[in-house]
């Protein structure tokens, strides 16, 4: 039985999820799905990254002890993927045991191997960022994301000796094309790994909080590093077993992070001898209504504010139609309106309506066989989401077209009964084929007209599939 493992991001607690959390999350979810369908054994995993010093000082702001504030944090994020019916199997958290355990496997593994040591570190750490910043990416000694001044660290810290796997990641670069995508993800860190990545430090002195280093307690091992560990952890690493999981086949992130997934993901894997993940896709971002979001600044949309409005499949399809997965692009509330009122209310819920009116007043018994002239598998196999819905759309569009020409009103009116029935038949073939097309991608809105039509005798949908908008 083929396996497929496909992961999003662990996201910081701190903060709420917004629309660009649920971007990721949907199409995790669709690729999840969609290899279910397909007979795969699948294991999508998501969570929470809970070891950041953020939750520390977020803690002591709400007044309330550590565990407690990322046990709540935790949940809530939970609860959000399970409100936009994420079919997660994992939810990963990073202050759980197993995981622990799988972090200190792993530095065991990368120092067997002689990659760590204990060296001086001084540098500017951005508390927001969570992330050491070089001075020239400072703007007026300020973190240009958070606009703080980052603290000055001076400690002694473990490293990674990152610079000894350049030849390899290199190698590993050229020799898998399609590890790093898109084109633009891959160039960057080609030209990062080539020119600028150093040895990394991945131990801090200070706080209490956090995973404890393996033979030194006095460090805590570096939130980032502990935290791209999680994809291991969840296959079961490192006990026996986890090699039915590993490696991913997808690692789906956002395009901010790539140095830690395409760089120092892969060459801690060299280090602990573990095979390379199969593909690490970074996807663009959103602006909303035209203006930036950023994950602290807060001017984000809430996935449960928008499904106040909307249903959920109509986001889905938004998110997933408007913007080519790994570009960049805006999220628009006038935009997502416009596409409902006229690709879902209009689009595939006038042409079932329509087409289920014709077939309950003129032939409610009908039989047909399920249509097999659409097949969008490839385009989701690629992550071309707004492909696959595009040509879901072009086949609506033929099958109004169909309805149009061939007036099956007039046909009933004339008695051509037999001709009406091969029309209808037509249609009825096309809409179920659209619709198991429509399984990964928009799951209640394929669910809702199975159940049209395999009920016999056939009727008009009691209520519009998508209701249009004022
Ligand atoms: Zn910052």
């Amino acid at each position: 039985m083929a396996k497929y493992f496909i992961t999003t991001p662990i996201y910081y607690v701190n903060a709420r999820p917004h629309v660009g959390h649920m971007y990721t999350a949907v199409a995790a979810d669709v690729m999840a799905r969609h290899y279910r369908n397909q007979g795969s054994e699948v294991l999508l995993s998501t969570g929470v990254d809970e070891n950041s010093q953020k939750n520390v000082e977020a803690a002591e702001k709400a007044g309330i002890p550590i565990q407690k504030y990322v046990d709540q944090m935790a949940q809530v994020w939970k609860e959000s993927f399970d409100g936009i019916q994420i079919t997660y199997d994992t939810f990963i958290r990073t202050t759980s045991k197993e995981h622990e355990t799988a972090v200190h496997a792993m530095v065991d593994a990368m120092q067997a191997r002689g990659d760590i040591y204990l060296g001086d570190y001084q540098g500017y750490y951005c508390v927001g960022c969570e992330e050491f910043i070089a001075e020239k990416d400072l703007s007026e000694g300020k973190c240009t994301i958070h606009k703080t001044e980052p603290k000055v660290i001076q400690e002694k810290n473990y490293f990674f000796k990152l610079t000894k796997y350049r030849d390899a990641l290199l190698a590993w670069y050229k020799n898998s094309p399609d590890a790093v995508r898109p084109e633009s993800a891959r160039n960057k860190m080609l030209s990062y790994i080539t020119d600028e990545m150093q040895d990394i430090s991945i131990s801090r002195q200070a706080g209490k909080w956090g995973i404890r280093f393996p033979q030194d307690d006095s460090h805590a091992v570096y939130v980032w590093f502990d935290a791209l560990i999680n994809y291991l952890t969840v296959t079961g690493y490192p006990s026996q077993g986890y090699e039915k999981m590993w490696p991913a086949d997808l690692h789906l992130i956002g395009k901010d992070i790539i140095k830690f997934h395409c760089a120092i993901w892969p060459a801690m894997l060299m280090s602990a001898e573990l095979p390379l993940p199969n593909t690490i896709f970074a996807h663009g971002f959103f602006t909303i209504n035209g203006e930036k979001i950023s994950k602290s600044l807060g001017d984000a949309i809430d996935p449960r504010d928008l499904l106040k409005d909307y249903p959920l499949d109509a986001i889905r399809y938004y998110l997933l139609r408007e913007i080519p997965f790994g570009n960049d692009g805006d999220f628009s509330v006038v935009r997502l309106k416009e596409r409902f009122n006229s690709e879902l209310a209009n689009g595939i819920g006038n042409l079932v309506s329509r087409t289920l009116t014709l077939v309950e007043k003129n032939c409610p018994n009908i039989a047909f066989v399920k249509g097999q002239s659409l097949d969008v598998s490839s385009h989701i196999e690629h992550l071309a989401f707004d492909k696959a819905l595009t040509d879901i759309w072009h086949e609506i569009a033929r099958l109004d077209g169909v309805i149009d020409e061939k007036k099956p009103w007039e046909l009933a009116k004339a008695g051509k009964s037999d001709e009406l029935e091969t029309v209808l038949q037509s249609v009825l073939a096309g809409i179920a084929n659209i619709s198991h097309e429509l399984e990964a991608l928009l799951p209640e809105t394929a669910e809702s007209i199975q159940g049209l039509l395999s009920a016999s005798p056939i009727k008009k949908p009691a209520e519009p599939l998508f209701a249009r908008k004022d």
